[in-house]
């Protein structure tokens, strides 16, 4: 796929520099959609996939150009795969990281250990038209577990109380650039490079 400018269904700063700096690289100009005018999206699907086709689709279609866009969240199986799709919102009007993260604290509060299997996953989607009928779909998963309190600092959303299986600590103790390498988004990027290359 021969891309020069791809528009970014996204306005969230860390997700701007972070996707100019990976695909820069390939000669890709990332093109914010709110530099455009354009306005988010509604996340109507019900599933990660649908809502970054849905946020794709619409920055294709308003800006005439190729796009990209993301849908991430975090699953707990005995949950039944919520918070999922409402990950960003799961604590209601008005949540934030700690809200959502309390949330989820109190609704596992009796679950032993080995319930409490957790993973985060990304969806990226790359659309060259509006009308795309095969988009890129890249997706990028990371196992863990729902630790019983909260640790470490860096990061943002659930880290603080997600337990990779790869790592003998919580997400929000690992350095960004460790992070960056194991995790569902960098492993949904890596594989976006892959395709694009
Ligand atoms: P987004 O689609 O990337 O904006 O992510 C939606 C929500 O999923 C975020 O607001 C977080 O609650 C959660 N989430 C996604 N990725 C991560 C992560 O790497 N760490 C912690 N929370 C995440």
């Amino acid at each position: 796929m021969d891309l020069k400018d791809l528009v970014l269904a996204s306005s969230n700063q860390g997700k701007i520099k972070e996707l100019q700096h990976m695909l820069g690289g390939l000669g890709i100009n990332i093109i914010p959609q709110q530099s455009l005018g354009i306005e988010d999206a509604d996340e109507t699907g019900l599933t990660f996939v649908e809502n970054a086709i849905l946020k794709a689709r619409h920055a294709a279609e308003q800006s005439g150009l190729a796009a990209i866009a993301d849908d991430s969240g975090l699953e707990v199986d005995y949950l039944k795969g919520a918070p999922g799709i409402y990950s960003a919102r799961y604590a209601g009007l008005g949540a934030n990281d700690q809200t959502n993260l309390d949330k989820l604290m109190s609704a596992l509060k009796s679950v032993p250990a080995e319930q409490r299997k957790a993973r985060y996953q990304t969806v990226i989607v790359v659309m060259r038209h509006g009308t795309d009928p095969t988009p890129i779909i890249c997706q990028g998963t990371w196992e863990g577990e729902i630790a019983f309190q909260e640790k470490g600092h860096e990061g943002f959303g659930y880290d603080p109380i997600f337990k990779p299986l790869d790592a003998d600590c919580h997400a929000a103790e690992l350095d960004k650039s460790v992070k960056n390498t194991v995790s569902h988004r960098g492993k949904a990027i890596a594989q976006l490079l892959e395709t694009l290359k």
